[in-house]
């Protein structure tokens, strides 16, 4: 049988965990198969640490890393999956979003030796805001149009993965971090299950629309240079209008003279022009800011506390 490791990132969960943990542990023993979990706690400022604490001392199976403040959710996925050391790994969401019934059928999936992670995606957006939705729609449809990564549509992070792809995973120590993106770029033989939106069960979601939004931006300056090219082709193609235009303007005034008109179009083209110009510099500043990230190598979290022995602290 083997070895189960459930990485949960948490953030302000003390209302959700308990119902989380109640129900993932039954359907866990339910399989026959060792398990453990690790709760990543990302800084809460609530109860979750406390109730993690507790928990520990209960159950055997629960272990937990606490952050030294909040270092974001692809923060906290990494810790666990750097420390968990089952042979099938999955992450999941502490809100029950990830139904873990999916559980038994993902195991037998992975045993059967076809595949070598499940993945879920959600078939709906049902009771998600309509604009959020939309946004995410039309983001699937450009990442996937600018990037070779393929990203589908309602994944989900929840997925059961092999020991292999759990160490490719870990090994891709990139610190701007978009799993999504991650997990495709891996590869690996992946079976995509579906199953219908679940709301949140209780608390609130950590994800305004604004830190989405970043978070697209950031998925797409992760996993494609397309950017960069529009900006580079778009001055080109700018360049050659300019060009033809000038050739245009000494042609006119050589036939017709020089009448001082127009002055507030050659205005409007000025700005049209300078705003490009720093619009394009502003992708590039966006390449340069990751690159820069990078080059500084900082951890991708410090851990406070745990109940792991020979956790890896920061990392
Ligand atoms: N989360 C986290 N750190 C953060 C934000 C969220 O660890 O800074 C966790 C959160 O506790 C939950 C999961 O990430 O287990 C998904 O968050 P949430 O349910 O708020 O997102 P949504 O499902 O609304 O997209
Ligand atoms: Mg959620």
């Amino acid at each position: 049988m083997p070895k189960i490791s459930i990485v949960v990132p948490c953030y302000n969960e003390q209302e959700s965990l308990p119902l989380f943990y109640t129900e993932a542990e039954a359907v866990l023993r339910e399989t026959g198969c060792d398990y453990e979990f690790i709760f990543v706690d990302d800084g809460s400022s609530d109860e979750t640490l406390a109730f993690l604490r507790k928990l520990a001392t209960q159950d055997m199976h629960a272990t937990y890393l606490s952050f030294s403040r909040n270092f974001g959710k692809e923060a906290a996925m990494y810790a666990g999956l750097c420390n968990a050391d089952g042979d099938y790994v999955a992450v999941m969401d502490a809100d029950l979003q990830d139904p873990p019934s999916l559980l038994p059928q993902m195991i037998a999936l992975l045993q059967s030796g076809e595949y070598d992670s499940v993945a879920t995606r959600r078939k709906t957006r049902k009771g998600e805001p309509p604009v959020r939705s939309w946004f995410a729609r039309r983001f699937y449809r450009l990442i996937n149009h600018i990037s070779d990564t393929d990203m589908v549509d309602g994944a989900r992070d929840f997925r059961l993965m092999r020991r292999e792809m759990v160490d490719a995973i870990v090994s891709m120590s990139e610190y701007n971090r978009f799993s999504k993106g991650i997990f495709g770029w891996v590869g690996f033989r992946t079976y995509w299950l579906s199953f219908d939106n679940v709301e949140r069960a209780a608390g609130q979601t950590k994800w305004s629309f604004w830190k989405l939004l970043k978070y697209a931006v950031d998925g797409i300056i992760n996993f494609s240079q397309a950017p960069l090219s529009i900006a580079s082709w778009g001055g080109m193609l700018m360049t050659l209008v300019s060009f033809l235009l000038l050739i245009f303007i000494i042609a006119r005034r050589l036939l017709f003279g020089d009448p001082v008109a127009g002055w507030a179009s050659t205005i409007c083209v000025i700005i049209f022009i300078g705003g490009l110009q720093m619009f394009c510099l502003g992708i590039m500043g966006q390449y340069i800011a990751k690159t820069y990230m990078e080059t500084k190598r900082r951890p991708h979290f410090i851990v406070a506390e745990t109940n792991r022995e020979n956790s890896p602290r920061i990392r």
